[in-house]
């Protein structure tokens, strides 16, 4: 379903800011101490365009720390009179919004949990509807798209026209090396849908610790995000909630200025050149890639029929490992992933059985199908 939305392009959150924009701050509002410290600090580096806290935390389990609550917005609103900086928080029922809107937090968002809830995000519409408020649309936590384009399409039915997307990851049972994987497909495709939403990446709950923040926000720049929520704390050991993924604000600013910040627009005129010649390359690749593996299935076709006269099975378990050990070895020689030479041939593995079976079966279908009956006047 094509998904129509009716928002503000040029001034995305209703700034006027430099891309991309950087909102940081802690992940909770802890105390006065802590926001106003953590702010003045964040103001310092001169690259963070707005504070986020969180003051309402959605927790997993009922005994962890749930944020402070309505005096939170108090020292929310201080920072922003200290700093100058807009303030932005998570909602998720219509109190939120209402206490919010009351406390003059500048940007809300609507957390991950929240956005997979078509009853919550209609509630925090509602509540919405009448104001004009900028309003963020995390990612929901199970990888999918349609929801959270139900979640942008409920906020911006309500009246909402300073819209943006914020992703941060996607949970999943498996171990992996992120704390909620970035399936970057996603979003990319989400722009593709609705384009020119503002997109917000948040490495810090993809990550789940510091470690891959600076390659995680690199990726999402390269990708033309407009910008970047960052969790900062001005002492992330004693945070009462994601102690491990937060920075110092020192640590922010060092971080920031090691990402490399490419243009979008190119105006050299000879890079532009160069860029169209290579492009002109991966086409012509493409296409001989597809006529290649056209090839590779009519043999499969041809192996099919011979399997078929033969009377041999079309798997041979014996035949796939070799394949899977050499190509192996020839795609690692060749500086292509293991995993991605490993993904490769499976796909390419099935298509060719998918051929196979196809010859097989059709001629088997048609031998074992009776001759039709003759006597039948509607045949
Ligand atoms: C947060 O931003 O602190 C938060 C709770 O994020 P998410 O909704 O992405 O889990
Ligand atoms: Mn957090």
């Amino acid at each position: 379903m094509e998904a129509h939305l009716h928002f503000v392009k040029d001034r995305p959150l209703g700034l006027t800011l430099d891309r991309p924009i950087i909102i940081s701050g802690p992940c909770s509002a802890e105390s006065e101490e802590q926001v106003m410290s953590t702010a003045r600090a964040l103001a310092a580096l001169n690259r963070v365009h707005v504070l986020r806290a969180g003051v309402w935390k959605p927790r997993t389990r009922p005994s962890a720390f749930e944020g402070m609550g309505r005096p939170a917005l108090a020292w929310l609103r201080k920072a922003q009179e200290a700093t100058g900086l807009p303030t932005a928080i998570e909602v998720a029922n219509s109190r939120h919004v209402e206490q919010a809107l009351a406390a003059g937090i500048s940007i809300l968002w609507v957390g991950a949990r929240t956005a997979a809830n078509p009853f919550a995000v209609q509630e925090i519409a509602d509540a919405l509807s009448g104001t004009d408020v900028p309003v963020l649309v995390k990612n929901p936590v199970n990888p999918d798209l349609e929801l959270w384009i139900g979640a942008l399409e409920r906020i911006n039915k309500a009246g909402i026209s300073r819209l943006g997307a914020i992703h941060r990851g996607f949970s999943t049972f498996e171990r992996s090396r992120y704390r909620n994987k970035p399936n970057w497909e996603i979003p990319i495709e989400l722009k593709r849908r609705i384009p020119g939403l503002p997109m917000i990446c948040d490495p810090s709950h993809m990550c789940g610790s510091t470690e891959l923040l600076q390659p995680v926000s690199q990726t999402a720049l390269d990708l033309n995000y407009d910008g970047l929520m960052i969790e900062s704390h001005i002492r992330p050991a004693e945070a009462l909630s994601d102690a491990k993924q937060q920075l110092t604000p020192a640590e922010l600013g060092t971080m920031l200025s090691r990402l490399v910040y490419r243009h979008e627009s190119i105006d050299d005129v000879l890079t532009r050149t160069k860029l169209v010649e290579l492009r002109e390359k991966i086409d012509k690749i493409d296409r001989d890639l597809l006529e290649i593996l056209a090839d590779r299935m009519s043999v499969a076709d041809e192996i099919g029929q011979y399997k078929k006269d033969n009377n041999i099975t079309i798997l041979q378990s014996t035949r796939w490992d070799e394949i899977v050990r050499n190509r192996m070895k020839v795609g690692l020689e060749k500086n292509l992933s293991a995993g991605f030479v490993q993904r490769l041939f499976e796909i390419i593995h099935k298509e060719s059985i998918d051929h196979q079976s196809r010859v097989m079966n059709i001629v088997t279908s048609v031998e074992a199908t009776p001759l039709p009956d003759t006597t039948d006047p509607v045949a």
